[in-house]
This record gives structure tokens, C-alpha cells and sequence, in this order.
């Protein structure tokens, strides 16, 4: 049967400024490694052979209705604006409407070069394309708003990094590829129509009960906000949060040097580029507040009156600080079973995670001892884990729900650091067995699952992970 992919594309109609027509570059040997068969099923996409879905998703035959680009925009980088970024190693097939009702863009990444590509091959290795795949999909499990992983193509060519590696095509799936940096590049060039154009557009498509680019402002600070605390609350470091990886809809875009804390330290930092630590952990809150003044700073070029939007563009930006603690603090007494508001729920939970980072507890193990009775032993010191936790069961005591809110908000399982390296060792070897079980276990992270307490474990000293690679 032939893969029938219903596509229905808008972003093409915004105009030429906004993207280059661009083809991917066929590959010599593509192989299908992953099929979502799930998001299919959402995407409305037919049912189709392995040998056409090979072809289609590594981008050597273009599916019935495809209109392939690569999209234009900006972004500041590490603080750093560059009026010309891209999609570099990226082109957009097309956009379906899912069964949720969602308008979806299908993009393949890694699929050759485009005139937004500077020095860069247009390449993916196999390495980042399975991460993307195990993280995003996991992401997505956690509950956690994020682009989606429809499939995954070797392409049996080599790819050159640090030395030669398998070369590989990821097809993702996203509510839109929409970013701050999608604005910031028609307002460096001073194109007010097109900033304009872009504004109606991301409100049709995501906020349409938005007014003007003052409500767009407001709707995306909202999805942000919601979007950072989701990623704390399951220790998530995203670890390039530019404006153009910021993402208007909100969901989590562009897994590179990403990582799940083992350890909890709030100054935690993975990305080897990031030396500075202006990504760490507990920076994530602030970094994105300033991703959304420079989206505010975008947006206000189109207004009539820049000097009376400037006061309430800053108005806006100024309350998101205290919705992300708002957020935070909702998900973080979940975690401890807590459904009612007690004034010292901050401290409750302040106090905690300074007990982990001085006893050097797993992050994501320690929530989860808490709902089943033996966090004690993630902690060194006994003694001050029982004094908080005899101030926790008189919390608790005002609570009905506790044992099963906190298991369906602490997950047993995360993507940890040395088994996503396991896992790509393993497949450039030739072995797929690794990411397969991180597939289908990290699908329910809630649930304890037998034969999986490997996935569970925290590293030991010698396993543990220090630094992750945007590996492009
Ligand atoms: P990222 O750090 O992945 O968000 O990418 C930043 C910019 O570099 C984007 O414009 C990407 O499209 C571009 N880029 C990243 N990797 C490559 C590559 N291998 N070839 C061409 N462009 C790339
Ligand atoms: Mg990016």
C-alpha cells in the first residue's frame, strides 16, 4: 500500500522572503531504523511498505503534495544576534492536520544543504538523530509540551564530525517551527509587512483568541512559562537556549546538548560549549525571560505607537518571572503529593532539593523514594533527611491523593546520560537492541516495568556523564 501523507501547507503562502524552495539531496543507501507508528496514526498518515517509507523519510522521493523549504530566520546565539541563520540541514515537506485538530509541520532533518547552510554539510550522524528520537519521545511521555520524532533513515553514507560516522535523517514533527528568531529576522531587516504577515499568522495558528502582537507577546510568555517549570520539574537542561530554539508554540525544540540532571545541582551544566554555564539548570527561568523580551523587542517594530507599547511590552515581560514560579511551584508540590497550598510549600521544597544538592542525591530517584517509602537511603546524611521529612508527613496530612499524585508525577525512568552513549555506541555498532527497549519503556516512564531496573539506575561514579556535544 503507498503512504498517503494528507498535506495542506500554509507557511508556503507567507510569501518568498520567508523561505528558500529547496529539494533534500538524495542519499545512496537509506534504511528505515524507526517508524512512530503512533504519531502516524495522529498525523492521518496512511499506512505505507518499509521500501517507500525509506525513500519518502530520508528524503530521496518527495510524497504527493510536499512543498520542500527551508525556513528563514535570526537568533541570538549565547547573547550573540545573527541577523541570518536558517534551516541549515533542515527542509520542511509540508504541514497535516492531525486528529487532535492540530496543524503539524512534517520536517526532515539532516537532509542536505540549503542556502542557510554557511559552512555547515547539511548532515545529521546517527548519534544526535536516535537521541533526538529517544529524548523528544520521552519528553512528550513525561508530559513535557515537545516536538515530536515520526522517523528515523540511515543513510548508508558517512558523515564527517570528529571522524567518519553513520550518516542519518530524522523526521520530526512539530505544531509549527515558528521561533523568536523567525521575528527577530524581519524586524533586523526593518520589514514591518512581513513581521506583520508573520504576527496574523502564529496567531491564526496557535493563539487565534489573541489580539494584535501584544496578545501574541502574552499568549507565547504564558506557553514558556509552563514550558521552563515542566522542565524542571523532571531536571531537564536544555542546554542551547537560544531565541531561534525558542519556540512559539511553546513546545521543546532542537535536542542537541541536551540532558537529564543525574545528580541534583542547581549550576548543573552538560553542553561542552557552554562555558559559561548561561544554560545551567537553575538559569533556565531567567534565559528564557530574556528570549521573550528579545520577542517583545521584535514584535513592538509593527505598532503605530513603539513608546506606549514599550511600557506595556515591559509590563508583560516583567510578570513572567513570578507565572514561572507560580508553575514551578504547582509542579513541585505534586512531586511531594501536595494538591492543597500551605504557605510554607516554598521552603518545603527549597529545603529538599538543598538536602539533594549537598548529599549529592539523583534527582529524578529521590522524587520517586519519596512516594514509595525509602528516599532516606538517597541521602548521606540520615539525620537531616528525617528532619525534613517529619515536617513533610505533618504536610501531608492534609492531603487525600498524595501516594498516587506523586506517582504519576515523579517518572521511574528518564533518558540518563550513560545509556543514551550506551545506546548510540551500540547502533553505530551496529546493535539496536538498547535503543528499541529506551523506546518502548521510556513510553510509560510512570510505571515501573520488569526487566528495566538497568534503565532506572543512577551511574555509578565512573559511568556518569560530565559533558554532552551538540554533535551537528
Ligand atoms: P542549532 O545549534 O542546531 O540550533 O543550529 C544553529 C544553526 O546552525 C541553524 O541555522 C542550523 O540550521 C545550522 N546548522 C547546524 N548544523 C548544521 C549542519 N550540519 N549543516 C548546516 N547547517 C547546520
Ligand atoms: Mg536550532
Amino acid at each position: 500500500m503507498a503512504l498517503h501523507i494528507p498535506f495542506d501547507n500554509t507557511y508556503a503562502l507567507l510569501g518568498p522572503g520567508f523561505f528558500s524552495k529547496q529539494l533534500p539531496d538524495p542519499v545512496v543507501a537509506p534504511r528505515l531504523i524507526a517508524f512512530n507508528q503512533r504519531l502516524a496514526d495522529v498525523l492521518q498518515l496512511g499506512a505505507g511498505e518499509p521500501a517507500e517509507m525509506e525513500q519518502i523519510f530520508a528524503g530521496n522521493q518527495i510524497p504527493a503534495g510536499a512543498d520542500p523549504l527551508a525556513q528563514a530566520y535570526a537568533g541570538h546565539q549565547f547573547g550573540n544576534f545573527n541577523p541570518q541563520l536558517g534551516d541549515g540541514r533542515a527542509i520542511l515537506l509540508g504541514e497535516v492536520t492531525g486528529t487532535d485538530g492540530v496543524r503539524y509541520d512534517i520536517q526532515l532533518k539532516g537532509s542536505g544543504r540549503t542556502p542557510y547552510s554557511r559552512q555547515g554539510d547539511g548532515r545529521a550522524w546517527l548519534g544526535p538523530v536516535l537521541r533526538e528520537f529517544v529524548v523528544s519521545e520521552a519528553m512528550h511521555a513525561l508530559g513535557v509540551p515537545t516536538t515530536r520524532a515520526l522517523a528515523a533513515v540511515a543513510t548508508g553514507e558517512t558523515v564527517w564530525r570528529e571522524g567518519g560516522m553513520p550518516g542519518a535523517v530524522l523526521t520530526r514533527v512539530a505544531a509549527s517551527h515558528l521561533r523568536v528568531g523567525t521575528f527577530q529576522y524581519f524586524a533586523a531587516r526593518g520589514e514591518t509587512e512581513a513581521l506583520k504577515r508573520l504576527t496574523t499568522y502564529a496567531i491564526e495558528r496557535h493563539y487565534p483568541q489573541a489580539q494584535g502582537a501584544l496578545g501574541l507577546l502574552r499568549a507565547v510568555r504564558d506557553a514558556q512559562a509552563r514550558l521552563i517549570a515542566s522542565w524542571m520539574s523532571v531536571g531537564f537542561i536544555h542546554g542551547v537556549m537560544n531565541t531561534d530554539n525558542c519556540s512559539i508554540s511553546g513546545e521543546t525544540i532542537d535536542y542537541g546538548p541536551c540532558a537529564f540532571m543525574d545528580q541534583y545541582r542547581a549550576d548543573q551544566v552538560y553542553s561542552s560549549i557552554d562555558r559559561m554555564g548561561r544554560y545551567a539548570y537553575a538559569n533556565q527561568p531567567k534565559i528564557v525571560v530574556w528570549n521573550l523580551a528579545q520577542l517583545a523587542t521584535a514584535l513592538i517594530q509593527q505598532l503605530d505607537d513603539p513608546q506606549e507599547a514599550v511600557e506595556e511590552a515591559t509590563a508583560i515581560i516583567h510578570a513572567m518571572p513570578s507565572l514561572i514560579e507560580v508553575e514551578w511551584l504547582r509542579l513541585f508540590r505534586r512531586k511531594l503529593g501536595l494538591e492543597t497550598v500551605a504557605p510554607e510549600d516554598l521552603d518545603l521544597i527549597s529545603d529538599l532539593l538543598q538536602l539533594m544538592s549537598d548529599g549529592q542525591a539523583d534527582f529524578t530517584n529521590t522524587f520517586r523514594a519519596l512516594s514509595e517509602g525509602n528516599a532516606v537511603e538517597q541521602f548521606r546524611d540520615a539525620k537531616a533527611f528525617e528532619v525534613w521529612n517529619a515536617r513533610w508527613m505533618q504536610r501531608r496530612a492534609q492531603e487525600q491523593n498524595a501516594e498516587a499524585l506523586m506517582r504519576a508525577s515523579n517518572p521511574v525512568y528518564i533518558p540518563r546520560n550513560h545509556k543514551m552513549e550506551e545506546m548510540i555506541a551500540a547502533a553505530v555498532a551496529g546493535d539496536f537492541t538498547l535503543f528499541e527497549r529506551l523506546r518502548v519503556v521510556l513510553a510509560t516512564p510512570f510505571d515501573v516495568q520488569p526487566g528495566a531496573e538497568d534503565l532506572r539506575r543512577a551511574p555509578e561514579a565512573h559511568e556518569v556523564v560530565g559533558a554532552t556535544f551538540c554533535g551537528t
